[in-house]
Parts: C-alpha cells; structure tokens; sequence
C-alpha cells in the first residue's frame, strides 16, 4: 500500500490551525482514487474496525444538566449545518468546470453528508433516542438554525443556485463558511477531550475532512485568479458582502448562550478535568466565557485571513 498522506492520518495529521492556514492541496491531488484509498479506505477503515477509538461520554455529559445542554446545542447545530453545506455542495458538482472539480466536490459532498451523520450519531451516543435526537435538531433549526444558518444559507445560494457562479461559491463556503467554523471545531475539540472523549473524536474526523476542503477550496480559487486576475474584483466584493452579513448575524449570541452552559458545567464538573489545557500554558477549568469566545474569534479570523492571502485576495482582510 502507498503511504497514507500526512493530512488522512489519524497519527500525524495537523490541527485546524496549522492545516487550515498552511497545508497546499490541490483537486487534482485530492480526486476520488485518492478519496477512496486514503479517506474511505484509510481513516474511515481505521474508524470502523476499532484502531482509532475513544472513551464514551463521561457521566458529567451523560447526566441532565447545563454541561449535557452545551454538548446538545452545539452537536444539533453542527448537524444542521453539515446537512446544509451537504446540500448546496449539490450545485458546486453541478457547476463544476473540469473533471478534477468535479470529483473532488463529489468527494467533499459525502464527507459533509457523512458530518451530519457523524454529529447526529454522537447525540445518540449521549443516550438520545432517535426521537429526541431529531426533536432536538427541530429545536435547533428553528432557533439558532433560523437565525445565522438560514441567513447564510441562502447568501451562498443566491451564488451557486441563482448565478450559477462556481468560483464565487467556492470562495463562499471556504472562506466564509468553512474558514469560520473549522477554527471553532479545533476549539471544540480541545473542550470535549476529557468531559467526552468521543465527542472530541468526532470533531477531531471531521476537522482532519475541514482542512483538506479549505486547502484545496483556496487553491481552486488562487489558480483561478492566476489565470483570470481581471475576476478579482469581483470576488473580492464578495467577501466583503459575505463578511457584512456574517457582522449582522446574532452567531456571538449563540455561541454565548453554548458556553454560558459550559461555563456552568465547568463549575459542577471542572474536577474532572485536572491539568487539561485549552491551549499551551491556560488550564480549561481556568478559562471564562469571553476568553474561550475570543480565541475562537482570533483563529478564525487569523484562519480567514492567511487563506485570502494564499487566494491573492488579502485587501478583502
Ligand atoms: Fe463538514
Ligand atoms: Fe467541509
């Protein structure tokens, strides 16, 4: 067998900082043979026959309670928007202007329609049953959903369904969707570790999925522009229409409200965590509220810029 790439192994593979500002992938690295031998056949195999494994939820998630309340918000919200990244991903195969864009979107569409899957799952790890897993996401569509997901969802529709424009919807979903929410995946990750190594687990697959989508999202967008610089313009208005939008929606409420009930977990169960660091030198049972809410908007904000850089577009930042 050849060498499983850096960015599919479990062992090795850079977190969403590093990888999502730096890693270089192109399509035609990332077509579906390379899919279906290192994705498919690599880290899901190794997820599915038992080598990559994690302790279940700690009876601190397993209980009612504001900590249980978090991991609910945030894994129903993570559902819905995997199921509607998975959705418009529809119109990115269908516009797609070469074969290697083709297969690499028909790729990235299974590993969202598999987020979805993979974050509805974890609510049934947590003890939901199927009935209280979909009520929640109901819940979820019709509050948060409603407000920041519906919004941007129909941004990057009236791209790719209404233009028809695929490298403006490339642009949309890594810079202002991907760009934005992988960094918070990274901070979700490092928040589960002990209190739900399973949950972190489930971050930790899809993030790994994240950074492959952004790389080879920005170099489809920077050859794009090598080739057409006189498009630049164009795009460059779209970020900053994208980024207007994102000012206008309440997402800082949301992500208040999740980790408010963190914080409120970290109170009754933070004993459980010992010397778990959220970042290098700051114990997690230390952090506050608006700490965790500001790294979270460092990383993304630093992720968003290093791509539009790469993307020849960093007057957008
Ligand atoms: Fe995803
Ligand atoms: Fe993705």
């Amino acid at each position: 067998m050849t060498r499983i790439p850096v960015e599919a192994d479990w062992d090795s593979a850079p977190g969403v900082l590093e990888g999502a500002r730096e890693l270089e992938l192109t399509p035609g690295q990332c077509d579906l043979p390379y899919w279906l031998e290192h994705v498919a056949g690599s880290m899901l195999r190794r997820l599915s026959d038992g080598t990559v494994t994690a302790a279940p939820p700690t009876e601190a998630v397993l209980r009612p309670g504001p900590l249980r309340e978090a991991l609910v918000d945030e894994f129903a919200f993570r559902t819905l928007a995997e199921d509607k990244a998975t959705r418009a991903l529809s119109f990115l195969v269908f516009h797609a202007p070469d074969r290697e864009c083709l297969e690499f979107y028909t790729t990235q569409l299974v590993d969202e329609a598999r987020h979805a899957r993979a974050f509805r799952d974890h609510l049934l790890v947590a003890g939901m049953s199927d009935r209280e897993a979909d009520a929640a996401v109901a819940r979820t569509a019709a509050t948060s959903g409603a407000a920041v997901l519906d919004p941007l969802e129909e941004f990057g529709l009236a791209v790719l369904r209404d233009r028809q424009d695929f490298y403006g919807g490339v642009l949309v979903l890594t810079v202002l969707v991907e760009g934005i929410l992988a960094p918070a995946a990274e901070l979700s990750e490092r928040k589960w570790k002990v209190l739900d190594p399973s949950a972190a687990l489930v971050e930790r697959g899809a993030n790994m999925d994240e950074i492959r989508h952004l790389a080879v999202g920005s170099a489809i967008v920077r050859q794009y522009l090598m080739d057409r610089p006189e498009a630049r313009s164009g795009l460059l208005d779209l970020v900053r229409e994208g980024r207007r939008l994102w000012d206008e929606l309440p997402m800082q409420d949301v992500l208040y409200r999740r980790e408010s009930l963190f914080q409120e977990g970290l109170a009754e169960h933070g004993h459980l965590l010992g010397d778990h660091e959220i970042w290098p030198g700051r114990r997690l049972v230390d952090t506050g509220i608006e700490e965790r809410m500001a790294a979270a908007e460092r990383w993304s904000r630093e992720t968003q810029d290093a791509r539009l850089k790469y993307m020849l577009l960093d007057e957008a930042s």
